[in-house]
């Protein structure tokens, strides 16, 4: 290209995508790097040059490979995409699809409200008050960093569970 020789066709769609693909995979990731909503579920999970903490989970214990898998794909989903997408529950469109996923689809009352009932015997009673204080934003936080401490720390998988059922997305 920088002879003066035009690429073919083919090479020009290749070097277009490319450019296009690359641009967008560094955004994706400066934004998920960049996000101080994700930082603390980020650092329960991610190891600087080693695999996440959750595939060494998944491989001490293989029937929760799965369970890790979503966490990861939800946590990388959330932290990746600030675009409008429509649940495939209920069909709303929405810019934050996590958060309207754990706090206020109609399609996953059931679910959620399960999971605000465990967490209400299985934590303190303060923190549960507190927490329904939080943020929408903290509240998410909050409930995917205890899913995933619970399994890397306590080999609890309820959390986890809740999470993923809430979030299937994919
Ligand atoms: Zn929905």
């Amino acid at each position: 290209m920088y002879d003066g020789i035009f690429p073919s066709k083919y090479s020009w769609k290749i070097i277009i995508k490319k450019a296009v693909l690359d641009l967008d995979k560094q955004r994706r990731c400066d934004h998920l790097l960049t996000n101080v909503s994700l930082s603390p579920i980020l650092e329960s999970i991610i190891q600087v040059n080693q695999p996440s903490l959750l595939w060494s989970v998944a491989i001490q214990n293989p029937v929760l490979l799965k369970l890790c898998k979503s966490l990861i794909q939800m946590v990388c989903f959330w932290g990746s995409r600030n675009w409008i997408s429509q649940c495939n529950q209920c069909n709303k469109l929405t810019d934050k699809i996590i958060e309207h996923r754990l706090l206020y689809c109609t399609e996953v009352e059931e679910i959620r409200d399960k999971l605000w009932c465990y967490i209400f015997t299985s934590y303190s009673t303060e923190l549960y008050l507190n927490l329904i204080n939080y943020s929408a934003v903290d509240q998410c936080v909050w409930v995917i960093e205890q899913a995933i401490n619970d399994l890397l720390h306590k080999n609890d998988k309820n959390m986890a569970i809740f999470v993923r059922d809430l979030c299937d997305l994919i």
